[in-house]
């Protein structure tokens, strides 16, 4: 079996494809080598060996040694030196490399096959004293550490108070005698540590070194990291063995780290740092202040220091070569390392660069553009998740902060305002013009207005799911939840936090995508959304199946959701309505009403408030299909819950504050979730959702006449479980539309259709699909059903069972496939079985999560909807999702 591969030397075993067996370094340092780039000879153990390694109780597989050799053997006569020789010594270095690049593994060990004889041979034929002990001390110092596990600070302590010593400041100013006395040092270290001295064997450093490789795949921190990135364990690591060259020979020397596209705006313009004289990790370590490769990158960042461009013109011209020749090779942008070496320019790393969102937007753009790329590649390459960073303010990364507590990322984006503690005065104050954030223990639907109204929403108590959470993320407010080192005091009007007291009316700010609540006003940058978006989001649109409809009630929801590019509205939360300033007293009247004839009075004061909403919203969507779904929660949630609300409420009204009392404790539920509520409330109380279809069909006839635009309200009915309420209902629905557009003739089209949220719906959708026309999958409730698990309660275990992995994922963000969405596709299945044409889509808080929309897709529903602010990332996930 071949163990290892060799690139370097007279062409490559191997290529950029073969990652899985060469690791990313491995795999890329031959490909680059194949392209006749500069690289240093060498060669790659494989991982199969570490797999091997692993399987056989950590011994090697048979015949690596000679192949180790061989390649070892290949890379002298390359290079022209032998690996051990006292006059000519090859050295190498030592590196990890697995299929991705992971954090936690062994650290690179350069210079290997050092010793107190090879070193004067290094020292004669360089003839630099100072390079060859500053090459040995260095081999020392990295072995001592990752091979040996001597800790770093032993070594550092020896250097310092040698300089100390020796009244010197800088690494530079070291001679070469300086560095053998901090070599006697190192050794003595080494000893005093392992009990042994430094190993002297030049093939007893490689084997250490490889060995060392190997045994880090399986060390903890690696273990925690492929735990957190899902990387299986039986992937194991490739070990590069390459032979050295030298950034630290003196001035015509150096090394460094490069981008070929800026990896933050993703502007098309060469962006890096080296360092003169220094090698390996140098640039990255903060040793010296690194210089940039570009004048133009000096001074954009205000450097006064010598660009690579002005103190080493040819070879910068040369590395410039290697980037647009690396640029149109990989068809991405690239992060390399590289080397010069008195002059001579090698190459030591390339693999895909790390980038901000707005980069790999830029860059996937740019690089179609430039016909790199094909359009389609270009929507591939931008990760949709990420597209939620472009669509909010941010805090100015410039700007001073001062932390005052972390809480949970609940709705990303930055805000600032004054501090308020209650719904009404966050509305009271939004209407004076000031920017308010509403801190609150936690929120209720009693304070959407005040949500709506907030710059910011900050909560000490509750998860990502919870109520705050879901409703800022929908109404793409900034929201931080369950910051749980704050103490909020109603009473005292106070927040508390590290000792600081803040009075309502003093400034916070909040960054909903990291959780951070700040003092005082933090400044922000609102999102710039360039042309390159709109262009992406065209090329997304030419290739998804699945239209993307927004979940919408507001004016203002409705319009981003438009700007953003919803085509239509998937979910109308009617009772977001019934909270208005202006109707919540009509509501409360009808509910406390004791007799339908008294609900029928309040209901007749509400209608005309609804119509208008409906008006609105059709006007907005110009003709574009919108989902009404009528009221859903229970009643209990629109009463009053304090006493002094309760009075309030008894004298607005003009009843007795014991019946409204009353009336709360008999709507109140042992468990809402499966209470009174959706469709239920329709069979016990048919009037209100005459109202509602009332309210509807006439903004439908009256939008039709003003305007034109032919207005298709699609109704739909919540958390039916069987087909007699549907059936029911949809009676009542069909007079009151025939008698409300039969007064002038008006002709309104529109269908009935219901919610799949509970169980019994997904198996006897069949059934159900006799009378409904469309199933929109409420897969919010339809978790909560399928699960048995209450969203407002899950936040006391969910962290345990995610860490444990009962769960793998929150099954409120992403939709659990295998259970809940088995339920989808046997409801889509048996509903298409009935009626072939029946129009399926999706309104929970999925539809706008990339991995559940991709379910969507292989499940084939019409449209996902999610909140206004997502709807870009629907659309470009949806495309994905094709491909
Ligand atoms: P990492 O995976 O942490 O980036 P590398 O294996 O890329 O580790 O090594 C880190 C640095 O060590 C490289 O960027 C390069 O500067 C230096 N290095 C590695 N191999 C060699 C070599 N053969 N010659 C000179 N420098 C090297
Ligand atoms: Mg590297
Ligand atoms: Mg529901």
């Amino acid at each position: 079996r071949k163990w290892v591969y060799g690139f370097g030397a007279g062409g490559s075993d191997g290529t950029a494809k073969m990652k899985n067996l060469l690791g990313g370094k491995g795999a890329n340092l031959a490909e680059m080598s194949s392209l006749g780039l500069p690289v240093p000879p060498g060669f790659t153990i494989t991982t199969e060996v570490c797999t091997e390694f692993y399987k056989n109780g950590r011994n090697y597989p048979a015949g690596l040694e000679d192949q180790v050799k061989a390649g070892l053997t290949k890379v002298e006569d390359a290079i022209g030196a032998r690996f051990g020789d006292a006059s000519n010594p090859l050295l190498v270095s030592v590196r990890s490399g697995a299929r991705v690049s992971m954090p936690g593994m062994m650290d690179t060990v350069l210079n290997l096959g050092l010793n107190d004889e090879t070193v004067k041979g290094l020292e004669a034929r360089s003839g630099d004293a100072r390079f060859a002990y500053d090459s040995y001390r260095r081999f020392i110092q990295m072995y001592g550490n990752v091979v040996l596990n001597i800790d770093h600070h032993e070594f550092e302590e020896v250097l310092e108070t040698h300089k100390r010593d020796a009244d010197l400041h800088l690494d530079t100013d070291l001679k070469a005698d300086d560095w053998k006395d901090v070599i006697k040092g190192y050794k003595k270290v080494v000893e005093h540590e392992t009990g042994k001295p430094f190993p002297q064997d030049p093939h007893a450093q490689l084997w250490g070194a490889i060995g060392a490789v190997f045994e880090s795949w399986l060390n903890p921190r690696a273990n925690t990291y492929r735990r957190l990135h899902s990387i299986p364990e039986d992937w194991g690591t490739a070990v590069t063995v390459q032979s050295m060259v030298f950034g630290n020979m003196g001035e015509d020397c150096a090394t460094g780290v490069a981008f070929t596209r800026n990896p933050s705006t993703g502007e098309n313009a060469f962006y890096g740092e080296y360092l003169i004289n220094a090698q390996g990790e140098d640039v990255v370590a903060g040793i010296r202040t690194p210089q940039h490769l570009t004048i133009k990158g000096k001074e954009a960042n205000g450097s006064n220091l010598p660009a690579m461009e002005e103190t080493m013109p040819g070879v910068f011209k040369q590395l410039d070569e290697v980037r647009l020749n690396l640029e149109s090779h990989y068809r991405d942008m690239q992060d390399i390392e590289f080397t010069v070496q008195q002059g001579k320019l090698y190459m030591l790393q390339t693999r895909s660069g790390k980038r901000t969102a707005a980069a790999a937007l830029k860059i996937a753009v740019d690089m179609a553009t430039e016909k790199l790329i094909d359009e389609t590649e270009a929507v591939r390459r931008v990760d949709a998740a990420a597209l939620d960073q472009l669509l909010h303010p941010t805090i100015d990364p410039k700007a001073k902060k001062d932390i005052l507590a972390k809480g949970l990322p609940a709705s990303p984006g930055a805000a600032a305002g004054k501090i308020v503690f209650a719904a009404d005065e966050a509305e009271r104050r939004a209407g004076q013009n000031e920017k308010v954030i509403l801190c609150r223990i936690e929120t209720s639907p009693e304070d959407i207005h005040g949500m709506h109204a907030a710059q910011g929403i900050l909560t000490t108590r509750g998860g990502m799911t919870s109520h705050a959470a879901v409703v800022a993320r929908g109404m793409g407010r900034p929201c931080v939840s369950g910051a749980g080192d704050i103490r909020i005091d109603y009473k005292a009007q106070t927040l508390t936090v590290r000792g600081h007291t803040l009075k309502a009316g003093d400034l916070i700010t909040l960054d909903g995508s990291t959780g951070e609540v700040m003092l005082g006003e933090v400044p922000t940058r609102q999102p710039e959304l360039s042309g390159d978006f709109g262009t992406l989001m065209g090329w997304a649109d030419k290739l998804r199946r699945m239209k993307v409809r927004a979940n919408a009630e507001t004016p203002l929801d409705a319009e981003t959701a438009r700007k953003f590019g919803a085509e239509g509205i998937g979910l109308c939360r009617t009772e977001h309505m019934f909270f208005d300033a202006d109707r919540i007293l009509a509501v409360r009247e009808m509910i406390l009403s004791e007799d339908e004839q008294g609900r029928r009075a309040a209901l007749a004061k509400i209608e005309p408030m609804q119509r208008r909403d409906f008006v609105e919203l059709f006007k907005i969507m110009k003709g574009l299909p919108v989902t009404i779904r009528l009221l859903d929660p229970p009643l209990h949630e629109f009463l009053p819950h304090g006493e002094r609300e309760i009075t309030d409420v008894a004298t607005s009204l003009k009843i007795d504050e014991a019946r409204v009392r009353d009336r709360v404790k008999s709507l109140s539920e042992s468990n809402p979730m499966l209470g009174h509520r959706g469709c239920r409330l329709g069979i016990s109380y048919p009037e209100i959702y005459e109202m509602q279809v009332v309210a509807i069909f006439s903004a439908a006839v009256e939008v039709k006449k003003e305007t034109g635009d032919t207005v298709v309200p699609e109704i739909m009915i919540p958390l039916v479980g069987t087909r007699k309420e549907l059936d029911i209902l949809k009676a009542i629905i069909d007079r009151v539309a025939t008698e409300t557009t039969h007064q002038d003739g008006t002709r309104i089209e529109y269908q009935v259709g219901t919610m799949i949220e509970l169980p019994r719906a997904a198996l006897r959708a069949g059934s159900i699909a006799e009378s409904a026309e469309f199933f929109s999958f409420g897969t919010n409730d339809l978790t909560q059903t399928t699960f048995g698990l209450s969203r407002d309660d899950a936040a006391m275990f969910l962290p345990t069972y995610l860490r444990q992995g009962i769960y793998e994922n929150d099954p409120f963000v992403t939709l659990d496939q295998s259970g809940v969405g088995e339920l989808v596709k046997i409801a889509a299945e048996r509903g298409r079985a009935t009626r072939p044409d029946i129009k399926l889509g999706i309104c929970g808080e999925h539809g706008g999560d990339p991995a559940s929309i991709k379910f969507c897709e292989t499940v084939g529903l019409d449209y996902v909807s999610c909140s206004p602010y997502r709807v870009p990332i629907a659309r470009l996930a949806a495309a994905q999702a094709v491909l």
